[in-house]
């Protein structure tokens, strides 16, 4: 059986709320010993890694959905920032280049 762990994790918008998640790990299904029902096939299956948001953030106040898709492809707020400061660099480089010439 897969299990499942109740977890705080930060919230991935503002870092400071807690979000209480339902954990539940990945897991070969082959394993488990309760393959009477399915016999012969054997084939060996991972399930894919679960975290089941349950709460939003108290302190930013962002939904349920919002957390699961933030935590699904990644934090947009930490890429935008990482571009901008990619930018930002990119630029300074620019007129570093422009004041040698
Ligand atoms: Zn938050």
């Amino acid at each position: 059986m897969t299990q499942i762990q109740s977890e705080e994790i930060p919230c991935p918008f503002c870092g400071v709320g807690k979000i209480t998640c339902d954990h539940i790990p990945s897991a070969w299904s082959f394993k488990a010993k309760r393959t009477k029902t399915l016999p012969g096939s054997g084939t060996a299956s991972k399930s894919a890694e679960v975290w089941d948001v349950k709460s939003g953030c108290p302190n930013c106040g962002k939904s349920i959905d919002e957390i699961k898709k933030a935590m699904k492809e990644g934090t947009p707020p930490d890429k935008e920032k990482l571009k901008q400061r990619y930018n930002e660099i990119m630029k300074l480089k620019e007129e570093m280049k422009k004041e040698k010439k």
